[in-house]
């Protein structure tokens, strides 16, 4: 599952190749990948009829994310909300066969465009943008408005970003001491703050020299301060190194993200604290498998 520095890094690779380009065409192989509102889907044909239709003419002018969902914004006011899930990819190729790849990685993809993959093709007046996904539990969905989706209750169980202003640390203290949990559970059900999945939880965990496996209400200030601190260093510093590319996530221009080298904790079990040289422990949060220091984190 790619996380939140993953996709962001992916966006920013996007941005600059897909803005202003306007779209020529757009085809849609699997109309499930295009129908209903996330996770319920059947198959609509009338749905891949206004897919393929109503974004005709219309420019790309912004890509945006919302946790790990991204946003095309289109001219004609409408959007199209793509999330990646496990196994999805957007490629944009250039008419010179250039390409900019990002998600997961198909390796048919490096070579040949379309592939069995391809399920949703846009043309653009300057190049191709594919949407291929392998097992299809990725959505890549049209609607009227951004307003639309909102009102969908689309982001309604999504806590705010680690970039947005709005986070700080006294929001994530007054929201912890509300929570009767695991830190390491709040922290991947992205209620309170998104984009933590679990390489980041474990390693804002460590970071912070918190245990994961503490009740998030009996956090102190302090600690909640050296939690937020480790969240807003960690996930901007990821993003800039194009993610973990753990789980085959790769970003947007083919290249394999770098922070995984970063990685303190997580897939480390067994081996040396980098602090204390204790052996790191495992232990198991919500089917999670989870790495930390027991004498480094309290
Ligand atoms: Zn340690």
């Amino acid at each position: 599952m790619p996380e939140l520095p993953e996709v962001e890094s992916l966006r920013r690779s996007l941005k600059p190749y897909i803005i202003g380009k306007s779209i020529q065409s757009i085809i849609v192989h699997k109309p499930k990948l295009v129908s209903g509102s996330g996770t319920v889907r059947q198959p609509l044909e009338y749905k891949k009829q206004e897919f393929e239709t109503q974004p005709i003419g219309a420019k790309i002018t912004d890509i945006t994310r919302v946790a790990k969902n991204l946003i095309l914004h289109l001219s004609n006011g409408q959007v199209i909300l793509v999330h990646l899930k496990m196994t999805g990819q957007l490629v944009y190729q250039d008419d010179k066969q250039n390409k900019v790849l990002g998600g997961h990685p198909i390796e048919v993809s490096e070579s040949q465009l379309p592939n069995q993959h391809s399920h949703i093709i846009f043309e653009l007046n300057q190049g191709t943008l594919y949407y291929n996904d392998v097992r299809m539990f990725g959505y890549v969905l049209l609607y009227p408005n951004l307003d639309t989706i909102y009102k969908l209750g689309h982001f309604d169980e999504i806590g705010l970003d680690p970039f947005d202003s709005q986070f700080t640390a006294d929001y994530l203290y007054k929201n912890l001491k509300n929570k009767k949990s695991k830190l390491k559970t709040v922290l991947l059900d992205q209620s309170i703050v998104t984009g933590l999945g679990n390489i980041y939880a474990d390693e804002v965990c460590f970071r912070s020299g918190i245990l994961p496996t503490r009740m998030s209400n009996t956090l102190t200030k302090k600690e909640v301060d050296k939690l937020y601190k480790a969240i807003t260093e960690i996930i901007p510093k990821a993003v800039e190194m194009g993610g973990s590319s753990i789980a085959n996530y790769i970003m947007a221009d083919g290249s394999r993200g770098t922070y995984a080298r970063e990685h303190k904790v997580y897939g480390k079990a067994g081996r040396q604290c980098v602090i204390c040289d204790a052996t790191l422990q495992k232990t198991i949060i919500n089917s999670r498998t989870t790495v930390y220091c027991q004498f480094c984190q309290k």
